[in-house]
């Protein structure tokens, strides 16, 4: 579904894909569960592309649900991963950084491994960098939900890739406490996207948000500020 004009969702069940066109071909950001990748192969089909056409992919944190694909769909397209510098240590050893409660921890510890990205196919970005893709997409430093967690906004087409720094899962809410490794860094992270007053919030979890109120922002906003 277009959400924004050359933007794409790909609604994954648990957690959400985003599929851009720009000049340069296709670009993805955040690859969902394991075993997801044929979702992405038919958007890309239904749009008249083929994988080979897909050349970046952008990660906003190695959370199993949103790498769970990444290395089928780095395989088959060949596309270069973005990551944070500290997520680009998690990826080639299938692993995600520690903010569960400690049992959830432990289960995920021990038993989650998602499929593991060669390190070469790796770029890391710099939070403050602007990527030349979409007419130039911001890598914003968003901790909290994890300490490594990225977030991109493309300013041209106003949508906020926002991973989850924040969710759309019953309204616009910040990551929740109980699966958050640092909820003041957590709080500061959503109010500094909320400040960018996105056209679209485009999160990692729930239905993209468009055509806001500017209430609906300054709600949330005042809400976090209180805490
Ligand atoms: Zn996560």
């Amino acid at each position: 579904m277009e959400i924004q004009p050359n933007v794409y969702w790909i609604n994954g069940g648990s957690s959400n894909f985003y599929l851009a066109v720009d000049d340069a071909g296709l670009l993805l950001v955040d690859a969902g569960m394991p075993r997801r990748e044929k979702l992405v192969w038919e958007q890309i089909a239904t749009l008249g592309y083929q994988p080979t056409d897909l050349t970046r992919i952008l990660v906003t944190h190695a959370d199993m649900d949103h790498v769970g694909s990444l290395a089928a769909i780095q395989r088959e397209t060949e596309a270069k991963v973005y990551a944070g510098k500290e997520t680009a240590v998690l990826l080639p050893n299938g692993r995600s950084p520690k903010h569960m409660p400690w049992f959830a921890q432990l289960i995920i510890d021990t038993f989650m491994r998602y499929g593991k990205i060669p390190a070469d196919c790796i770029e890391i970005v710099e939070p403050g960098q602007t990527l030349p893709f979409l007419g130039g997409i911001q890598v914003l430093a968003t901790p909290g939900h994890t300490l490594d967690h990225l977030s991109y906004f493309a300013p041209a087409s106003g949508v906020l890739f926002a991973g989850d720094a924040l969710n759309t899962r019953q309204g616009l809410a910040a990551t929740p406490p109980a699966i958050s490794a640092d909820m003041d860094a957590a709080k500061r992270s959503a109010i500094q996207l909320l400040e960018l007053s996105p056209a679209t919030f485009a999160c990692g979890h729930g239905t993209p948000l468009s055509g806001h109120s500017a209430d609906t922002l300054m709600q949330l906003f005042n809400e976090l500020r209180q805490d």
